[in-house]
């Protein structure tokens, strides 16, 4: 069975070439914010209903799924995640498939990930024989910075049909196309940040014993905040503090009431992560208080890292060495950048895994969240082919 998919799902894959191309330049002419991916959505359901799937719509708002149940199969589902929004970004003039609406652009990929898992539904569709357990094709919204992928698992995604294992694809600019990145273990980092206002009391430049300086308070919060990776952190693990912003005072010879500063937190290891958090609140408390000063700290919690089981991305290199071969196929360090497929990677086993995009000799360099975005088309297929596998390959623990 697995050599006869294997050499039937490229063949099927490639068929596909055109019609990948086509919906990624639909959807790339028309894109949507997140939670707003009407039309996406639209497109996406009359795909997976003229695949005569099993389709649940309205999940998290703008997202759903389509089920491919093979007869007979009572295993756990995978499920195969793309997200569907773009970013409120101008695109660069001149394409020809370029974004049609003003200040909005598909300037990280995610009109290829809706492209791809179509193609891998349209693959699989014809391949149903070969599958032993049921496949879940998710189409996410929001995922840029919005928690599209939180709301779907806390409104039950993983449950609809029970989900026993979870894949994810991000294409990648600035890899080559079609080289496939997979690590086990931390691949992309937890992110938080914090809002801190610190209150003094205004008065004369020249008559500080008058006031309580923040600004003074500020700087020592500033110093303070540097210890926390230095002194508290395990020397061993990555983190960040960065301190992004400190605004404060109007004039030479004014002491103001208060100043104001906001940060990020970067982390791969949740107790690091709730390091990180609990320590900026006590130093900012306690430094703004030892300068007669008081602290207002507002941590937000952003996405939970991106954790991949060792045995998914096992099966996900597996996939990818029959996907591009192994030469192409390699194991990245952790990046710090941040995905909420990491709810469902918190909930189920499962990967998180790059599709090289880029091509130097056709200018494709540019980095995501960029005006000049794009990414090498011939890769579409490489992607369905390798979701497609991933749904055959994958291991679902009951
Ligand atoms: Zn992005
Ligand atoms: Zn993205």
């Amino acid at each position: 069975m697995a050599a006869d998919f294997d050499t039937r799902v490229r063949g099927l894959a490639d068929d596909r070439r055109e019609a990948l191309v086509r919906w990624r330049r639909d959807l790339h002419r028309h894109p949507e914010l997140g939670f707003e991916e009407h039309r996406t959505a639209a497109i996406v359901e009359s795909h997976l209903r003229e695949l005569d799937l099993e389709v649940h719509t309205g999940i998290a708002g703008t997202g759903l799924i389509g089920v491919l149940r093979p007869a007979g199969s009572d295993e756990p589902a995978v499920l195969l995640r793309a997200d569907m929004d773009a970013l409120p970004i101008q695109e660069v003039s001149g394409r020809d498939y370029g974004s049609t609406i003003e200040g909005r652009m598909h300037a990280c990929g995610h009109d290829g990930h809706t492209a791809m898992l179509l193609g891998a539904a349209e693959v699989l569709c014809e391949m149903r024989d070969a599958l032993s357990r049921p496949v879940v094709f998710c189409f996410q919204p929001a995922e840029e910075g919005l928690g599209g992928g939180r709301r779907m698992v806390e409104e039950g995604v993983l449950d609809i049909v029970p989900v026993g294992a979870v894949y994810g694809l991000h294409l990648w600019s600035l890899e080559p196309a079609g080289r496939i990145l997979v690590r086990p273990g931390a691949f992309m980092a937890a992110v938080d940040s914090f809002q801190a206002r610190i209150v003094g009391r205004g008065g004369h430049g020249a008559l500080p014993h008058e006031s309580r300086d923040p600004i003074v308070a500020a700087a020592q919060c500033v110093t303070a905040l540097q210890t926390i990776v230095s002194r508290t952190i395990d020397p061993v693990q990555p983190a960040v503090v960065t301190v992004g912003e400190l605004h404060a005072g109007t004039a030479t010879n004014i002491i103001p009431d208060d100043a104001r500063m906001t940060g990020t937190l970067r982390s791969f290891d949740d107790r690091v992560r709730q390091t990180l958090r609990t320590r900026v609140r006590e130093l900012l408390e306690a430094t703004a208080a030892g300068a007669g000063c008081r602290a207002e700290v507002t941590i937000h919690e952003g996405y939970p890292a991106v954790i991949n089981s060792t045995e998914a991305a096992r099966i996900a290199r597996e996939a990818a060495t029959m996907t591009v071969g192994e030469d192409s196929v390699s194991e990245p360090p952790p990046i710090a950048a941040s995905e909420d497929f990491s709810y469902f990677l918190r909930e189920r086993p499962g990967a998180f895994l790059f599709l090289g995009a880029g091509n130097e000799e056709l200018g494709i360099t540019a980095p995501h969240h960029s005006p000049e975005f794009d990414i090498d088309e011939s890769v579409l297929p490489r992607g369905s082919e390798m979701l497609a596998r991933l749904a055959l390959h994958a291991e679902c623990p009951r």
